[in-house]
C-alpha cells in the first residue's frame, strides 16, 4: 500500500492539500485545545505514516510538496535546494550508488504534480535543526516552519527572476 502510494505523486499532493486545508480549518481548536497537547496525539500518526510513505527524518520543517512529494532529507548530504555536483550518469547518488538522487526523482515526481510541482524552483531556507522530532504539522499551522537564521534572505526563484523586466 505504502510502496504502491510512494509512486503517485499526483495522489500524494491532493491527499496533502486536503490535509492542509483540514488542518487550518481546525487551527482555532487546536490553539483552544492547545498546540502541545495535540502535538503528542497525532505525532505518533505522522511519524508513523511519513516514515513508511516517504522515509521521513522527522526534521519538523516538512517540504514534501515542494521537492515531488519526496523527503529532502533522505538525501545523504540533506540538500534541500537540489541536487550536489555528484549525481551518477545513471540518476544514481554518490554516496549511496544502490539508491536514486532524491533530486532526480523530485524533478521526475515535479512534472505530475499540477498543484505543487512548481514549488521545485522555490528556494528553501536552511533546516531549523531546533525543530527536529517535533511535528510538522503543529509547526506549519503555528508558523515555527517559517523563521528563517537572522540575516538569511530568500533568494528570488529562477522563474521570479526570469519574469522581471530588463
Ligand atoms: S518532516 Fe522533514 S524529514 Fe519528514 S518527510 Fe517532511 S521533509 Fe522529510
Amino acid at each position: 500500500m505504502f510502496r504502491w502510494l510512494r509512486k503517485r505523486p499526483t495522489l500524494l499532493e491532493k491527499m496533502y492539500q486536503t490535509t492542509e486545508k483540514a488542518a487550518w480549518k481546525l487551527t482555532p481548536l487546536v490553539a483552544r485545545v492547545g498546540y502541545a497537547r495535540v502535538e503528542r496525539l497525532i505525532r505518533p500518526v505522522e511519524d508513523f505514516t511519513k516514515e513508511r510513505l516517504f522515509g521521513c527524518h522527522h526534521c519538523g520543517q516538512c517540504i514534501l510538496h515542494s521537492t515531488g512529494m519526496v523527503c529532502p532529507m533522505e538525501c545523504p548530504k540533506n540538500l534541500r535546494n537540489g541536487p550536489c555536483g555528484g549525481v551518477r550518469s545513471n540518476g544514481h547518488c554518490e554516496v549511496k550508488p544502490e539508491m536514486r538522487c532524491v533530486w532526480v526523482v523530485a524533478y521526475e515526481n515535479a512534472q505530475k504534480m499540477p498543484i505543487y510541482g512548481h514549488e521545485l524552483a522555490h528556494i528553501q531556507p536552511p533546516v531549523n535543526r531546533q525543530l527536529e522530532n517535533t511535528s510538522a504539522w503543529i509547526n506549519l499551522l503555528t508558523g515555527a516552519d517559517k523563521q528563517v537564521p537572522a540575516g538569511w534572505a530568500q533568494a528570488p526563484s529562477p522563474a521570479a527572476t526570469q519574469s522581471q523586466p530588463a
